[in-house]
Order: structure tokens, then sequence, then C-alpha cells
């Protein structure tokens, strides 16, 4: 793992969202962008070298939808960089953590990305990801 890439925040409007955390952040969202497979929209702010990651669900199927009714808003997943996703995955998998994608997909803002079922990583959802022309 290489550093923290993103944070995931789940909310519930993200219009709404996007202004209250351009106030917090004192910066505007600099991308918005739909993922359909995952059923969510995006939008993404620097700070730094880190970004945020505001996810709202489009359809009542989506994960996201599933985890406001249970948790409410908030934070949702914490991603990290990595060189290879697929190779990462691997190592994760013989280390005895359990994934949820079995192998790298397309994410937004340019990443190939997986994620690890909370039930095995203390119940923090974790994402790994890298550049899709990495
Ligand atoms: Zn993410």
């Amino acid at each position: 793992m290489q550093k923290i890439e993103h944070i995931g925040i789940a909310v519930k409007d993200i219009e709404e969202s996007n202004k209250l955390f351009a106030k917090l952040l004192n910066t505007k969202h600099y991308k918005m962008e739909e993922v359909e497979s995952e059923g969510v929209i995006t939008s993404f702010f620097q700070i730094g070298d880190v970004k945020i990651e505001l996810l709202q669900a489009t359809k009542d199927s989506s994960s996201i939808h599933k985890f406001i009714e249970k948790k409410g808003e908030g934070v949702h997943h914490i991603a990290f960089a990595v060189d290879d996703v697929n190779t990462e995955l691997e190592r994760l998998k013989s280390e005895g953590f359990e994934a949820i994608h079995q192998e790298a997909k397309d994410g937004a803002d340019g990443k190939v990305i997986a994620f690890l079922h909370p039930k095995s990583t203390n119940r923090v959802l974790t994402e790994i990801c890298s550049d899709k022309n990495a």
C-alpha cells in the first residue's frame, strides 16, 4: 500500500453535500462522475494529496442506498493506492482477507478498484485502487 488515496463518504443528496463540503474544506469539488455499475454518482474534492469522494445512490439496489438505510450518512470506506490492484488483491486474499471483487474493476476518477469485505477488516470497508493506465 502506498498511501490513503481517498476517503469515501455516503450522502443522501450530493448537490447539498457538495455545498456543505465546499464550505467545510474551503474548496470546490473538481469533478462529478456516475459509476453506473455501482449505482452511484460521485464527486471529488482534493485536499493536499488525499481526496474526499462523496457518494450518492442512484438506485435502491446500490450498496450506498443500503448503507444509508442501515447506518445513515457518514464515512463509508477508506481507499489505499497500490501499484497493481490484482497483485495486491492476491496478496490480501493469501493473508486471509475476504475480497468483494475477485479482480480489478473500473471505478470513478480514472481508477481501477477492488473492495475487501468489512467483516475481514475490523468493519472498515477497504478499497484498493490504482490508475487505470498505470
Ligand atoms: Zn472509493
